[in-house]
């Protein structure tokens, strides 16, 4: 081949020998515009307006021309990078419908992600999420379009915390959930997700032989497992700000405008609000039971987005939508996918140490049986209290 005939891409890794291309050498010759250049123009319009047919009940139809040519732009150059995106459930319709290769919750894309053949990752949702993928395939690149995209659980403790944990409490083994740090992870027996949290609780119980187990960081899951099991837990002060903002007396006010309506909530909402919803679970929980059950309206006691992409796959179903936005969820935009696929920038990275503890605690989880369906919480339990780790 001609060096005349390398598309540009081609030509940095031809330059590099690396047979692949080279961030830094892409920053330095652009030849992507920004995101700001690019056009809704009939080239455009062939290639992706077929997508809007997806998303057309929650996109609108102003949105549609400034959202279509980055999409085209993003699938067009995911093509040339050979990158998979990563879409969880709370990403807005255009990303999670429009260039999302693998959709869901943070757990189902990091691993899936690892058997993808694609050596570049975008992780379209939020920091611990690009490690997570990072840690179950280290040897791919992970990228983030805005590495500030952080978690209120997953800043609420530290590594350092969890080894004071540790060292208080010997014998009981240590649960994290997923939305932590690689660190976190690292230092604790098992992870588990909002769809497992019950299952991987009992287990680790019965593995070590104690009737009392440390579930880490969200003190609304920990509560809510609690009422599911009889082992005692043990929990943290931290939370999701998104759903511990919501409070009985909005169920009761929904309950009340919309009597025919299925509430569903998730396990990081209060255990007060979950005991009067209809259904609860993951955020893969909630979407199977609509797709499943087809009610004629529903609520979902969640982050926003989620009802507008359970939504396209479910329109005989209308959702209300009383919700709260993630804001680190929402810093992830359809531009910042766009710069961190030219520019191959904001490479997530995890200490190989740290990762493989990390994968560790993960794999312990995985060694699990699996569940058929996502498993759902029984709203009808007693609402009980669990007191915090004393460190
Ligand atoms: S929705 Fe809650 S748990 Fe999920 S990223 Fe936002 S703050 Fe974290």
């Amino acid at each position: 081949m001609d060096r005349m005939d390398l598309t540009p891409s081609m030509a940095q890794a031809a330059d590099t020998g690396s047979g692949r291309a080279e961030p830094r050498r892409a920053a330095r010759e652009p030849v992507w515009p920004d995101a700001s250049d690019l056009v809704y123009d009939e080239a455009v319009k062939a290639r992706v307006d077929h997508l809007y047919a997806k998303v057309k009940d929650v996109v609108t139809p102003m949105e549609w021309p400034k959202f279509a040519p980055i999409i085209d732009a993003i699938l067009r150059l995911k093509e040339e990078r050979g990158a998979t995106i990563l879409a969880h459930n709370y990403m807005t319709p255009e990303i999670f419908n429009c260039v999302g290769d693998i959709t869901g919750d943070s757990l189902k894309l990091a691993q899936v992600a690892a058997e993808a053949e694609e050596d570049i990752i975008v992780q379209a949702g939020v920091h611990f999420m690009a490690e997570t993928a990072k840690i179950l395939s280290p040897e791919k690149t992970v990228l983030i379009p805005d590495m500030e995209a952080g978690c209120s659980l997953a800043s609420s403790i530290t590594g350092a915390d969890v080894q004071r944990i540790k060292a208080a409490y010997p014998d009981y083994p240590v649960v994290t959930y997923v939305n932590t740090s690689a660190e976190v992870k690292a230092y604790s027996d098992i992870c588990c997700t909002s769809s497992n949290a019950v299952q991987v609780v009992e287990a680790i119980a019965a593995q070590w032989d104690t009737d009392t187990v440390i579930m880490i960081p969200d003190e609304y899951l920990a509560r809510n497992v609690a009422a599911q099991t009889d082992i005692k837990i043990l929990t943290w002060k931290g939370a999701c700000e998104v759903h511990e903002q919501f409070t009985p007396e909005d169920i009761d006010a929904l309950r009340e405008a919309h009597p025919d309506a299925v509430i569903l909530t998730h396990p990081e909402c209060p255990p007060e609000v979950m005991a009067r919803a209809d259904f609860a679970g993951s955020t893969g929980a909630m979407a199977s039971y609509v797709s499943e059950k087809s009610p004629k309206k529903a609520i979902l006691i969640t982050e926003c987005s989620m009802s507008d992409n359970v939504a396209v796959e479910n329109p005989q179903t209308t959702f209300v939508k009383p919700c709260n936005l993630c804001p680190h969820m929402k810093r992830i935009t359809l531009t910042g996918i766009y710069e961190a696929l030219r520019d191959l920038k904001h490479e997530v990275e995890v200490d190989p140490v740290i990762a493989e503890k990390a994968r560790a605690s993960l794999q312990a989880m995985l060694d699990l049986p699996k569940a058929k369906t996502p498993p759902h919480f029984d709203t009808g339990r007693d609402v009980i209290d669990v007191p915090y780790v004393a460190v």
